[in-house]
């Protein structure tokens, strides 16, 4: 595929210039697009958000936002949204916020007819307060309370092979990823009633022969695509077998951004370069340089100048793959027309 680069100032967002209001209406896919993975932080910020939507064709969002503003958002953007459970990490230096707030949130959410509870569990929550291990007390009591309230549970359970070469090279306090995903198999298997929605493929993106035996090990676990430069990144490398991955476990990758719209940091090109981004890696065989800079290749290759960005290699599902990534899968996992 062909684009138009140059038209347009350029930004970390946007190195190449891209029109992407204009872009976005060449993308091919026509068909419906649901993202089950986004962060709608207040209603200013969805309100950008759902412009940014609009032009990419993205009708219905499930969004981690803060409790207190599920109603408002909801009053705004009504059937577009739906909400998945998370703490108040704003307040995440008060005491309670991860551990009594949150077990209160949770039926908070559950009231307002929530049926997703999100658990963040990435290895930097260690930084951030005990009980945000997969397997702290905490967490396990906030598990079976979200499952006494019929909730599936989505999971971020690891991050990008970089972070563990570079910010996590000490195993001791930060874990392997293997280690934490043998705590997550663990889980899922206790929890096998349970449906779960791995964030980011799994935090693993980039090995999907391990993705593969999760999928066959676990029935009820499935996978989102959220986290555009790490996607990008990795899954340009293989985007082959990430084609032959989504064709051989048809609804259970879904499609998520992991979007993060916040009225203190938001702009136009950094939501529209989301979507162009994951868009173009998932239904075209564009094979050029990603328009975002990915702080993550000079993190492993100092030498690399600050506005680095990998190759963007398209995976270009077929149509019957793609209906199944952007809806489908969605539709069935939340059990919505
Ligand atoms: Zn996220």
């Amino acid at each position: 595929m062909q684009i138009r680069t140059g038209v347009t100032s350029v930004s970390p967002e946007n190195r190449l210039g891209i029109a992407y209001r204009q872009e976005a209406a060449r993308l091919p896919w026509t068909g419906r697009i649901w993202d089950a993975h986004v962060h709608l932080h207040d209603v200013e910020a969805a309100r950008l958000f759902f412009e940014v939507a609009d032009l990419f064709g993205i009708e219905r969002v499930w969004s981690m936002s803060p409790l207190q503003h599920v109603d408002e958002i909801k009053d705004q953007f009504g059937d577009r949204v739906r909400f998945i459970a998370v703490p108040n990490y704003k307040a995440h230096s008060q005491p309670g916020t991860f551990t009594t707030d949150w077990l209160k949130r949770i039926e908070g959410f559950a009231a307002k007819g929530v049926r997703v509870c999100k658990f963040w569990a990435a290895p930097r929550g260690r930084d951030i307060h005990p009980s945000l291990r997969l397997d702290s007390p905490t967490r396990l009591e906030a598990m079976h309370l979200a499952k006494s309230l019929g909730m599936k549970f989505m999971i971020h359970i690891a991050d990008p092979d970089t972070w563990f070469a570079t910010h996590y090279r000490d195993h001791r306090r930060y874990g392997r990823k293997a280690e934490h995903h043998k705590t997550f198999e663990r889980l899922l298997d206790e929890h096998h009633d349970v449906t779960w929605i791995a964030a980011h493929l799994a935090g693993d993106p980039e090995h999907l022969d391990r993705l593969q035996d999760l999928l066959d090990r676990h029935p009820n676990l499935y996978m989102d695509t959220a986290a555009t430069k790490w996607m990008v990144r990795e899954l340009s490398k293989h985007p082959d077998c990430f084609r032959a991955f989504c064709q051989r476990n048809p609804g259970r990758i879904i499609f998520g951004s992991d979007i993060v719209a916040d009225s203190d940091n938001i702009s136009f090109d950094l939501l529209a370069s989301r979507y162009w981004a994951l868009r173009t890696l998932l239904e075209t065989d564009y094979d050029g340089p990603s328009p975002i800079e990915d702080p993550d290749l000079r993190l492993v290759d100092p030498s690399l100048s600050a506005g680095a960005a990998p190759t963007l290699r398209g995976v270009r599902l077929d149509p019957a793959t793609l209906a199944t990534v952007y809806h489908g899968a969605v539709a069935r996992l939340h059990d919505e027309p």
